[in-house]
């Protein structure tokens, strides 16, 4: 089966885990997509703070720009920046990017603080998308759930579908989980809330493909719900990028 990733890291990355460096540039992903039947998936950069997002975005775009039917690019933004607001209408309006990927931990802001909502107005009205990090604290699932709630066109996918995502999944309907990480329970409850809104993600390269694919075959759902988690879901809500492609 042909699979759709919602949650893939490319570039150069900063110091950020230990044991491993996630820097990855797009011949190495593209053999890794090949190997494991990607067929289309939404790239980002790595976690790499202070000024140099811009410089990531414009590689991010780079690089959707050259396999347009194949990859859907998101950028990242450090919202705490004056300069948030402009990088985001560049994304949108020079880089032809889809979205926008926020960790509140790495980029150090709590979500609900009322000196980001202009940061998350002109997202929705820019029509982006976008991820974010779920976890502890600043990332925490009921953040998130605020801001879905008071822009309620914005799609919000949250990362690595934790326990607390299941609730906002229920609450808000511009709200879709992904799976990198998770466990198959969390998968079963959330399609019980709506099936059309669980999308497959792996992580790539902090986690591994089969170990992650693994994930969505344990949970004890029909095929056709996997089939909507692994590529339906995705297309549907990605379409209209789709559509403009000639
Ligand atoms: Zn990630």
């Amino acid at each position: 089966m042909k699979i759709c990733d919602a949650h893939v890291h490319l570039g150069k990355s900063g110091p950020w885990q230990p044991y491993m460096d996630p820097t990855i540039y797009i011949d190495k992903l593209l053999n890794l997509f090949n190997q494991h039947n990607i067929e289309k998936a939404v790239i980002f950069p790595n976690p790499n703070v202070g000024d140099k997002y811009p410089l990531m975005n414009n590689y991010i775009s780079e690089c959707t720009r050259r396999y347009p039917g194949r990859l859907i690019g998101f950028g990242r933004v450090d919202p705490r920046r004056e300069d948030s607001i402009e990088e985001l209408i560049r994304m949108k309006n020079t880089l032809d990017l889809t979205g926008v990927k926020l960790h509140p931990m790495v980029e150090c802001f709590r979500p609900d603080h009322p000196f980001f909502n202009k940061f998350f107005q002109k997202t929705s009205q820019l029509e982006l998308s976008m991820l974010v990090h779920t976890g502890q604290g600043f990332s925490s699932p009921g953040l998130i759930l605020k801001i879905a709630k008071k822009h309620a066109k914005l799609p919000i996918i949250l990362g690595h579908l934790k326990e607390a995502s299941v609730t906002a999944l229920e609450k808000a309907r511009n709200v879709y989980v992904e799976t990198s990480g998770t466990r198959p329970e969390l998968i079963e409850l959330s399609v019980d809330i709506d099936e059309d809104r669980v999308l497959f993600g792996s992580d790539v390269p902090y986690f591994r493909y089969p170990t992650q694919v693994a994930i969505v075959e344990a949970a004890e759902i029909s095929p056709k719900q996997k089939r909507k988690i692994f590529s339906q879901n995705f297309h549907n809500l990605f379409s209209r990028k789709w559509d403009k492609e000639p």
